[in-house]
Formats: structure tokens, C-alpha cells, sequence
């Protein structure tokens, strides 16, 4: 595995343990050029999902292209790193019991903003605000007041 801040593609594994359940691997890495330390997650893929654009363009469901927009919306929030995998592993797991491996991309973020709504509404507006494109400010005001009230005890 290589090192994600130096580039070194010979990083050891500190501590390997299992998470999310026993359905992932967690491991603890440390690169010795850069002194670097990150965690990767092993995981079991169920079937390999498509996804269908609006534009009816299809390509390879990416789990971390998917993991990426959600920890940047979970950006300085506090919620764990493990929360975090085991909330994107959740997500991964309901697209994949879709029952159909053809994804619409519209379908992957209403998914992905019922699951941060109920976790963290800060991160949920954020997301929100990226996915959805606002034509006018009213339309944001709109989808605001949809939130729902279990998640509104975290000041936005
Ligand atoms: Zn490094």
C-alpha cells in the first residue's frame, strides 16, 4: 500500500484488527520515509455496482470516490473515523442490495443524505448544498426546513 503523503509504496502494517462488525479489516500503517501514519480498511465487494449519470452515462461505482464527499462534508465534524467507515460501509451495503446492479446517481445521494441527516446535520447541509444544484437561494431555504427534527439537535 502506498504512502498517501509521500508516495513510498513500502508502508508496514502496525496493527491489523477486525471492524465494522468482523465485515471489514482495519489496518494501522506507518510509511518509515515519511514517518506518515494512515489506516486502511479491507473489506468483502457483494457485486460491482454501475453507476447511471443523469446524462445516462455509466461507470464503475468508486466506494472511495463515494467515501471522499462524505468525509469532506464530515470535514472537522465530531464524528469518529470508524463511525465514518461503518456509516459508508452502510450505504455501500443498501446499493448493493438494490437488486439491480445499474445505479442511477441521483438514487446514491438521496441515500447518502437520509444516512448524514441522521447523523450529523452540519455535514448533511454541506453535502446537500454540493449535490444538489441550487438554481435559487429559495430552493436551499426549502431544503433546509426538510430537516428532519431528530437531527436538528446539533446547531447548524
Ligand atoms: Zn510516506
Amino acid at each position: 500500500m502506498r504512502c498517501p503523503f509521500c508516495g513510498n509504496a513500502d508502508t508496514q502494517v502496525k496493527d491489523s484488527r477486525p471492524a465494522e462488525d468482523h465485515v471489514a479489516i482495519r489496518r494501522r500503517r506507518f510509511c518509515p520515509a515519511c514517518g506518515g501514519r494512515f489506516t486502511t480498511y479491507e473489506r468483502v465487494q457483494l457485486r460491482d455496482l454501475i453507476v447511471v449519470k443523469k446524462s445516462g452515462r455509466r461507470e464503475d461505482f468508486d466506494r472511495d470516490k463515494l467515501a471522499r464527499s462524505i468525509r469532506i462534508a464530515l470535514q472537522k465534524r465530531p464524528i469518529e473515523p470508524d463511525r465514518i467507515e461503518q456509516m459508508i460501509s452502510g450505504i455501500v451495503r443498501r446499493l448493493e442490495s438494490l437488486g439491480d446492479t445499474d445505479v442511477p446517481s441521483d438514487r446514491i445521494g438521496s441515500i447518502v443524505m437520509e444516512t448524514l441527516a441522521r447523523i450529523d446535520t452540519v455535514a448533511y447541509v454541506r453535502f446537500a448544498s454540493v449535490y444538489k444544484n441550487f438554481q435559487e437561494a429559495g430552493d436551499f431555504e426549502e431544503f433546509v426546513a426538510e430537516l428532519r427534527p431528530a437531527a436538528s439537535s446539533d446547531p447548524v
